[in-house]
C-alpha cells in the first residue's frame, strides 16, 4: 500500500526528480506547476562554451524553484534543441524538429497523465521558440493540461532594454552582452574573456537596407524579414552583438529578475482557471476529429 497523502504535507524540494513517487502523488494533490527548462548545445563564439542555452534556462529555472518550492517542481532540462542550421561549427549538436518537438510533447503528455496540469515550458536557445511554442500547442490539444511557454530573456526583456544594456539594436542577439553578462555571473571562469570579439555590434550595417527590414535582436525585436540561412554564411566567429560589453553585474540584475519573474508567473498560471471548450456546429461533425492535432 503506497503511504497515504498528508494535504499538509509541502515538500520543500523543488527538484521533480529528487522526489519519490509517493511525493510526486503529493505534489500532484497540492496543484504545484512542473517546469521544463529547455536548452542547447551549440557553439557560442570565441568565447563562451557551448551549454549557454541550456545553463540559462536551467539556472533560472533552479532559482525561481529554491525561491519558491511551494509552488513548482523543475524537471531536469531538455539539453539538446534544434540547430540545423548551426552544423558548420564544431561541437554543435543538432535534433531534427520533428523529433525535437514530438520529445518535449512526450514529456508534457507523461505529465498531463500523471496528474500535473499546469506545465511550463521555459526555453534557452532562440531557434527553439516556435519548436517549444508548438509543443505547448500540442499538449493543450492532446491532454487535459494547460501548458505556457516562453523564452527566459522574454521575462527580462523591458527591463534589460531600459535599465541594464548599453548596446543598441543588435547587440544582444547571440552569445552577446546578455548571455555573456549572464555567463559571467553564474560561472566567470567559464567565459575566455581574452577571445571576446563583438564580431557584428551593428549588424544592420553589413547588407544594405538591412536597417530597416532585417536586423535581430532577442530583447528588442527582429525586423519584419525574418531570412535564416547558414550562421557561418553571417558570422566568422559564431557570436551576434556585443559581448565586450558584458559584465558579471549586468549578468546578475538580469538573472535575478528572471528568476523572480518567473515565481510570480508560476505563483499566477497555478491557479489560473482554465477555459471550458465548446462546440459550435449546429450539426456535430460526422466523423472523428481528423488531425494529428
Ligand atoms: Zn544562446
Amino acid at each position: 500500500m503506497p503511504p497515504t497523502i498528508d494535504p499538509d504535507y509541502v515538500c520543500r524540494e523543488h527538484r521533480y526528480e529528487k522526489l519519490t513517487w509517493p511525493e510526486i502523488n503529493e505534489a500532484i494533490a497540492q496543484k504545484k506547476v512542473v517546469v521544463l527548462p529547455i536548452g542547447s548545445v551549440e557553439q557560442h563564439g570565441y568565447h563562451l562554451p557551448l551549454d549557454v542555452d541550456v545553463r540559462c534556462a536551467n539556472s533560472v529555472c533552479q532559482a525561481a524553484g529554491m525561491a519558491a518550492p511551494e509552488e513548482m517542481l523543475v524537471l531536469p532540462p531538455v539539453s539538446y534543441g534544434y540547430c540545423n542550421h548551426v552544423m558548420d561549427f564544431p561541437g554543435t549538436i543538432t535534433i531534427e524538429p520533428a523529433t525535437f518537438v514530438k520529445m518535449l510533447v512526450d514529456i508534457t503528455r507523461s505529465l498531463a497523465y500523471h496528474g500535473f496540469k499546469r506545465i511550463v515550458l521555459i526555453n534557452g536557445h532562440g531557434s527553439n521558440a516556435p519548436l517549444v511554442d508548438q509543443a505547448a500547442r500540442q499538449t493543450n490539444l492532446q491532454t487535459d493540461a494547460l501548458c505556457c511557454s516562453l523564452s527566459w530573456w522574454e521575462l527580462i526583456g523591458q527591463y534589460w532594454n531600459e535599465e541594464v544594456r548599453e548596446s543598441g539594436r543588435g547587440g544582444s542577439a547571440h552569445a552577446c552582452e546578455l548571455e555573456t553578462s549572464m555567463y559571467l555571473h553564474m560561472d566567470p571562469a567559464g567565459v575566455r574573456t581574452d577571445r571576446i570579439e563583438g564580431a557584428l555590434p551593428d549588424y544592420t550595417t553589413k547588407i544594405p537596407g538591412a536597417a530597416e527590414w532585417h536586423y535581430t535582436d532577442i530583447t528588442l525585436g527582429s525586423g519584419p524579414a525574418s531570412i535564416i540561412s547558414w550562421t557561418a554564411s553571417y558570422s566568422e566567429t559564431g557570436s551576434f552583438g556585443a559581448p565586450e560589453l558584458a559584465t558579471a553585474e549586468k549578468g546578475q540584475l538580469v538573472f535575478d529578475r528572471a528568476a523572480e519573474r518567473l515565481a510570480d508567473l508560476i505563483r499566477w498560471f497555478r491557479t489560473r482557471p482554465t477555459e471550458t471548450r465548446r462546440e459550435h456546429h449546429a450539426e456535430k461533425p460526422t466523423m472523428a476529429y481528423p488531425f494529428a492535432w
